[in-house]
């Protein structure tokens, strides 16, 4: 049974931790990922980092497709940008800043690599949404939020609202 986990919530301090690298595949990093796939649906979010729910390791899960059926688990995913010129913008939203959402301008041409939860090893060049997506969890896994891209001002509003 898939148990949900607790989100924390921007500005909490541990969300600044850098996740370290998975290096055990067994039952206990399966049952983490399962978690945080069932979390991430109870909350309507199509992808979480294991850093949001305090578990500092290089897991994110995602889910893109429409219809909810399309778990995948990426394990110490590492990308390289393709074409610095090419970018995308995306009105992006975080479980750990409820009610927020802000147009971000990322790289849209990436290879990026991962594990899967056997410890086998995946490169793809993605398009579309899971690129921006994967570059926003795995800004999580370095400790960085996506409110890191705005304006020190509106961070500040927001810290605010979300501290009432
Ligand atoms: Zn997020």
């Amino acid at each position: 049974m898939a148990e949900k986990l607790k989100i924390l919530k921007f500005p909490d301090p541990r969300l600044r931790t850098v996740a370290e690298k998975v290096t055990k595949f067994d039952k206990s990093l399966e049952k983490l990922a399962n978690d945080m796939l069932y979390t991430m649906y109870e909350d309507n979010g199509i992808g979480l980092a294991a850093s949001q729910v305090d578990r500092h390791i290089r897991l994110i899960v995602m889910d893109l497709s429409e219809e909810r059926n399309d778990p995948r688990v990426f394990i110490n995913p590492e990308y390289k940008i393709l074409d610095n010129e090419s970018l995308a913008s995306f009105e992006e939203g975080c479980l750990s800043i409820p009610g927020f959402s802000e147009e971000i301008i990322r790289p849209d041409k990436i290879e990026l690599t991962w594990q899967d939860l056997e410890g086998k090893t995946h490169t793809d060049r993605p398009n579309g949404l899971l690129t921006i997506c994967i570059q926003h969890e795995m800004d999580h896994l370095e400790g960085k939020l996506m409110v890191d891209y705005i304006s020190p001002i509106k961070r500040d509003r927001i810290r605010k609202k979300l501290q009432k």
